[in-house]
């Protein structure tokens, strides 16, 4: 840097070296500065006003600044934006100073570190994660850091990794290990943001607490290399970092991202929003900390029978206490986000009024353990136990934080009278003062005969006495001149000047010891962090399970009943968002009856009768009873899925800006490789991202292949009505259609399923609604019948049946296999399916 340096500039470069991707904020008094190409881009992102040191000289010094009490918004918009914020303060009193006060960088602020004030937020998690890649293993790890909480686990592909970093919504990754050009793109098309570990400088005891559990060295390093960056950016003790828990996909569901975002269970599709989606149905919460877990919930549904029973349980017990429930209910109206704010006693930002919402949360808790314990249900009272009592520690708040305090800590009215008697003390000398000066007006107004005679104060000249003009005469000698106003003087006594230095000291020592008072209450809530953790979390836990129990009483839920039969019995099922959003009971319920022999429904019906309605409701009572809500149906008799795969809809995968066709093939792909017995899948349409007879032989092998070798249970929609055939063949495969009927020449889609496929004709019969010639309708009925007849005779070959599949031709992958006596290999067979449909039946 050529530029000659003042010894301010100089301090700046230095500590601007070593955050170079950060917007440095150095404060100078009341303001935070950004300079150079902080300052360029800043006042372009932030609409400040560009101005320049030394503006005429070669060493001019582009910069920009905003007032310190204002940056919370500056920094939350460069965030938003992808931005780090370095906060560099004056770390000593300018008043002690020898030479350049001395500034350090007491915080960085990164998309993965924001702790987001927003109340939209509130229901929202902001994921730092952490991915370490070495012998051939992803590690991961992330956290909340306004929670506290920790979480990782392993991975063997990028995509998977890939994968979870979607599903956890997180901002920002930092990453070690191998990362390729293309890895980089795609997080960078994610809008993920990708930062390098930090060199430890201190906090070994947090990385040690936090990842002692853990035994898989992936994880170890992920989780220590996100603990040192936490510790690096944050630059100070995190009480709340909870021990990291190490956690495995296949304990959960397993959803692909994709899959989430197909069925809609946290987020609409179309919108990105909450609303629409299954959470959005499902949340009867009354806490933010609810709210978020069930969130939590619906991304890892469960898979152990006992953990679905005692969710189911206690939904139960909440049902058949409805009293109970109510009051419970009622109680957690009045419970604020414990989680958060006990992260904020932990970082050390929580305010007076934060304090007070901690303090009455807790006394909030008796009330509800007595609730659960009075009640006559063993689950329930059992429940009671889990809660932590820390009403005492809530009660010591309320008594300490007054009822309205101010947004700062540092400038008194915090603390109430009666905690403490130093600062009861000088609460007296402020009230003492305030009689005696009330009593001195008093005085002086008789002593005078002034009767407008007043007390004022301000800021310049502290207490004084002040009389108008027209009493000027009558002003006592010992009344000494301060200030002359328009119509007025400002007098000061002896007597008033020495109260005055009593009253300003007692006041100033008493914000002082608020600040201090505050301060140790602090650390006292900060002791009891472990239980505070715990508390938020069965808090949370019972509000979740009574908002399924609210659920299922206002939506008509039934539980479900559990089996370990390769069977789905749901009479009657509800798809919960569409019937939400349908009029009055307008939705019509469907049964999904799938036996020990049916593993494939293969649905056939027109445009819009309810085909991926009908199979997007069975994945969604699946779902719901993996959470262990009860689910939308007249009885429901299930499996526990470990997986869940869908090919649905036409959405194109934004962010690898591959081509339709190429998704569909990919997420088909997925479902042949990972599906077990135990799966669930979903496939809408498959092949029409490509010519007909292509789509038409992809969409039967595939249907075959899922057959033979899968056995999961399959819902598998299709406009290729030559398909339908397939069940002549495939024992495993059962055709069933949407009905539809017509009344008053109008065609009505009945929306019900029924056994057999659809019936071919409906395109025939629109065309003779709409009014075609008859001519026509005629003709087309003759040409379709002959092709039907041509498509039985082709495709049918139920004495040969064929094992299309044999192991060297594809993956193996799976449980169920059904061979049978074939030596076909699977392209001879595409081949095979290609020439069956290659009939000359297009004339159109
Ligand atoms: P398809 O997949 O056959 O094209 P959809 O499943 O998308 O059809 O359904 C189209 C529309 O029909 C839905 O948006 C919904 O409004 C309505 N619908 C579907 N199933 C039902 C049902 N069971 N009861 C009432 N309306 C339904």
């Amino acid at each position: 840097m050529a530029k000659s340096q003042t010894p301010m500039m100089k301090q700046y470069y230095e500590i601007k070296a070593k955050y170079p991707d950060a917007f440095l904020f150095y404060r100078v008094g009341d303001f935070y500065e950004l300079f150079e190409e902080d300052a360029v881009l800043g006042a372009k992102l932030l609409e400040l006003t560009l101005t320049y040191r030394n503006k005429n000289t070669e060493n001019r010094t582009p910069m920009a600044g905003m007032p310190h009490h204002a940056i919370q918004n500056y920094i939350d918009s460069l965030v938003d934006k992808g931005y780090k914020v370095a906060i560099c303060d004056q770390v000593e009193d300018p008043k002690d100073a020898q030479g350049m006060v001395k500034r350090e960088v007491v915080q960085l602020i990164t998309p993965g570190t924001m702790m987001d004030e927003k109340p939209e937020q509130a229901t929202e998690n902001n994921y730092l994660t952490s991915v370490s890649f070495e012998e051939a293993e992803y590690g991961l790890s992330y956290s909340d850091l306004a929670t506290g909480e920790v979480q990782t686990t392993h991975f063997d592909t990028f995509d998977s990794v890939f994968n979870e970093l979607l599903s956890l919504q997180t901002k920002e990754v930092i990453w070690s290990g191998e990362l390729t050009a293309p890895q980089q793109s795609i997080l960078k098309k994610a809008n993920i943001l990708v930062s390098t570990p930090v060199v430890a400088t201190q906090g070994e005891s947090e990385q040690e607490f936090v990842s002692q559990r853990l035994t898989n060295n992936s994880e170890l390093r992920a989780t220590k290399q996100l603990i040192q960056y936490i510790v690096e950016t944050q630059k100070r003790q995190l009480a709340h970092l909870q021990i990291a828990k190490s956690y495995e996909a296949k304990s959960y569901l397993q959803m692909s991202h994709v899959v989430k975002q197909n069925l809609e269970i946290t987020q609409s599709s179309k919108t990105h929003k909450k609303m629409g989606s299954l959470y959005w149905l499902m949340d009867k919460t009354k806490t933010a900390m609810g709210s978020r877990l069930l969130k939590h919930w619906l991304e890892r549904p469960l898979v152990l029978e006992k953990d679905i029973l005692y969710r189911q349980n206690m939904v139960q017990a909440l049902l058949d206490d409805f009293f109970t429930r109510e009051e419970i209910a009622d109680a957690l109206k009045n419970v604020y986000d414990l989680e958060r704010l006990t992260g904020r006693v932990a970082f050390g930002n929580i305010n007076g009024r934060q304090m007070r919402q901690l303090g009455q949360s807790l006394s909030q808790i008796p009330k509800i353990i007595q609730l659960l314990d009075s009640s006559d249900n063993e689950f329930l009272q059992k429940y009671a136990d889990e809660i932590v009592d820390l009403s005492s520690l809530g009660e010591k708040i309320l008594t300490a934080i007054v009822d309205d305090p101010p947004i700062l800590v540092t400038e008194g009215s915090l603390i109430k009278e009666g905690y403490d008697q130093q600062l009861d003390e000088y609460y007296h000398a402020m009230h003492n003062g305030t009689k005696w000066l009330a009593d001195l007006e008093r005085q002086e107004k008789e002593a005078t005969g002034i009767p407008s005679l007043k007390i004022g104060y301000n800021k310049v000249f502290g207490y004084y006495l002040e009389v108008t003009n027209t009493h000027k005469d009558k002003v006592p000698e010992r009344y000494e001149r301060k200030q002359t106003l328009s119509n007025s003087e400002r007098y000061l006594t002896p007597e008033l000047k020495e109260m005055q230095t009593l009253i300003l000291q007692a006041q100033t020592n008493s914000v002082d010891y608020q600040y201090d008072l505050f301060v140790s209450l602090r650390d006292e809530v900060k002791s009891h962090i472990k239980l505070l953790q715990q508390l938020s979390h069965s808090i949370a836990a019972l509000d979740v399970l009574t908002s399924f129990s609210v659920l299922a009483e206002d939506k008509r839920l039934v539980r479900p009943q559990l089996t370990t039969e390769h069977t789905i019995a749901v009479e009657e099922g509800r798809h919960p968002v569409v019937e939400a959003v349908l009029e009055n009971d307008q939705y019509i319920p469907n049964n999904i009856e799938m036996d020990e022999e049916t593993d494939i429904f293969l649905i056939t019906g027109p445009n819009m009768s309810g085909k991926s309605t009908y199979m997007r409701q069975m994945a969604l009572i699946a779902i719901m009873n993996q959470v262990g809500s009860f689910v939308p149906a007249a009885s429901a008799k299930l499996p526990i899925f470990d997986k869940v795969f869908t090919r649905i809809g036409a959405a194109d995968d934004l962010i690898s800006g591959q081509s339709t066709f190429m998704v569909e093939m990919n997420e088909a792909n997925q479902a042949l490789k990972h599906a077990t017995a135990k799966s669930l899948i979903l496939f809408d349409e498959i092949g029409r991202g490509t010519a007909t007879y292509d789509g038409m032989s992809l969409a039967g092998a595939i249907i075959k292949y899922l057959h033979q070798k899968v056995g999961a249970k399959t819902l598998f929609a299709t406009h290729y009505h030559e398909l339908t055939a397939l069940e002549q063949q495939l024992p495993h495969l059962k055709n069933v259609h949407v009905g539809a009927s017509e009344k008053d020449g109008k065609l009505t889609f009945l929306h019900k399923i029924i056994a057999g496929p659809a019936d071919q004709s409906y395109g025939i019969h629109v065309a003779q609604l709409a009014g075609l010639p008859k001519e026509v309708i005629v003709q087309a009925n003759q040409m379709l019948q002959e092709f039907e007849g041509q498509d039985k005779a082709q495709l049918v070959e139920p004495d040969n049946q064929l094992d299309l599949f044999t192991a060297e031709s594809l993956e193996e992958s799976t449980t169920k296999t059904q061979t049978e006596n074939s030596n076909q290999t699977n392209q001879q067979i595409i081949n095979e399916i290609k020439s069956v449909n290659l009939m000359n039946k297009t004339p159109f």
